[in-house]
């Protein structure tokens, strides 16, 4: 692991199999802009490296890839073709945050991999292959053919899980996956066949089962309407990319079932390119409901320079916000503080908190208590409240998953220390005789011998 060992950070993965060298993701840390802000290709010496797979485009899996792809110009990157179309707004978004970000530690230079002109061609650069139509990759530094398959991951547009063969032997790596359906999209769908070393995911394995999203639903509603009731807006931190697209068409089908009240929703920053993205794919892709769009869903515009006076301040409002753990100069963090003083407002948080974040801190305080948010002290009076509708799959699902494909190793990563133990746990115990990795921050593992 070059990142994202033992936790949610620069995630990428090193693979040398048979002598071909492949990185599968190339992400940005969440919030750590020291030397892990990045995949640390330097581990690597001169070890081979040929191809660059990119599962989805969340910033902790793609943000990096500008970086990496100087560092190794050579590399072949291979995506879906979702993925190659959300990734320079992802990217240039990227950009924007972290020119506003530079922390004493963080290189200056870095940001020269980050120029327009840079990311625009790299999306020219960038392979596109469909799901489930394996790619033959001859020629490189191994001996041997390798095939490559992306599979529909579930957890958003354009998100794959990654099969690489060689010679018999076979890897599965999850990525960011989810094991049951969405508002919008539909769960993975991985391909039966052998698998010798299964690479997981571990966001969600601490809490074994999540609430389901009926259960969550309720208590949407019911938070919904005490915040409506007393004239107030709730606004609801989260990504732009998957987060976004699944609330907007859950909320608005909560309003036309009359669970919660017609009330305007406010969507902002990327996630409106990105929606039109969503909208592109609604035949092509995996959906829940195919031919359904995003965009036909009335939404307000949000705008960056009407934050401390837009209409939501004066009538009820659902207003989403990225970022989704309220990272400084982000929209949903601006907005927090025009909600912390008012006692008829909410927050609804509905997604992962990095425990560093302003969101994780914001979560855990109290109201009329000071608390740390971000880099200023702040106490609030709204109401906050935790919600649970994951895109990742829960603790007892990835170890249905294991069970169902009975690899002799897993390797378990993208997940805290306790996260990734608690899986590690659970699989030996109804798996015994198998392998289990967590693997450490640049430490070389070996999968199979070779006779
Ligand atoms: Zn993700
Ligand atoms: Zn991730």
């Amino acid at each position: 692991m070059l990142g994202g060992a033992e936790e949610i950070g620069a995630n990428c993965c090193y693979l040398d199999l048979d002598g071909t060298g492949i990185l599968i993701d190339a992400g940005l840390h969440p919030r750590d802009r020291s030397s892990r802000a990045f995949p640390d290709i330097d581990v690597l010496g001169d070890r081979p490296t040929d191809v660059l797979v990119v599962t989805h485009a969340h910033t902790d899996h793609i943000g990096a890839v500008p970086y990496v792809m100087r560092r190794l110009p050579h590399l072949r990157p291979i995506m879906t073709h979702a993925t190659r179309d959300l990734s320079h707004i992802v990217l240039h978004n990227g950009a924007r945050l972290l020119r506003g970000d530079i922390s004493a530690s963080f290189p200056k230079q870095w940001l020269e991999f980050y120029g327009r002109e840079e990311i625009e061609a790299l999306r020219y650069a960038f392979e596109a292959v469909p799901y489930d139509d394996p790619l033959r990759l001859r020629g490189y530094s191994g001996r041997s053919a390798i095939d490559l398959g992306l599979h529909w991951s579930g957890h958003i547009l354009g998100s794959s899980s990654v099969s690489l063969n060689v010679k018999g032997f076979s890897v599965l790596h999850t990525a960011d996956i989810m094991l049951s359906d969405q508002f919008v999209v539909p769960k993975a769908r991985i391909p039966r066949h052998h698998v010798d070393v299964l690479i997981t995911e571990a966001t969600n394995a601490a809490t074994k089962q999540l609430p389901t999203y009926a259960e969550e639903t309720k208590r949407l509603a019911a938070f919904v309407n005490g915040i409506v009731a007393r004239n107030g807006s709730v606004l609801i931190p989260c990504f732009a990319l998957g987060k976004l697209q699944e609330m907007v068409v859950h909320l608005y089908s909560m309003m036309r079932r009359g669970s919660i009240p017609h009330l305007p929703i406010y969507t902002g920053g990327i996630g409106v390119r990105i929606n039109k993205v969503y909208d592109q794919y609604c035949y092509s892709d995996p959906m829940k409901r195919p031919g359904f769009e995003v965009s036909d869903i009335p939404q307000e515009r949000l705008r960056r320079d009407e934050l401390l006076h837009g209409d939501f301040m004066r009538n009820p409002s659902i207003v989403l916000a990225p970022s989704g753990m309220m990272n400084f100069g982000t929209m949903s963090n601006t907005l927090a503080r025009q909600w912390f003083t008012r006692p008829e407002f909410g927050i609804a948080f509905i997604g992962y908190q990095d425990p560093e974040s302003p969101g994780h801190s914001l979560l855990a305080s109290e109201k009329k208590k000071p608390f740390d948010f971000g880099s200023t002290r702040s106490s609030r009076v709204c109401e906050v409240e935790r919600f649970r509708f994951s895109s990742h799959a829960s603790g007892e699902h990835l170890v249905e998953l294991a069970e169902d494909i009975r690899p002799s190793t897993v390797v378990i990563t993208h997940g805290d220390a306790g996260a990734c133990e608690s899986l590690a746990l659970e699989i030996h115990e109804r798996l015994p005789g198998t392998r289990i990795i967590i693997p450490q921050h640049g430490k070389p593992y070996t999968l199979l011998q070779s006779e």
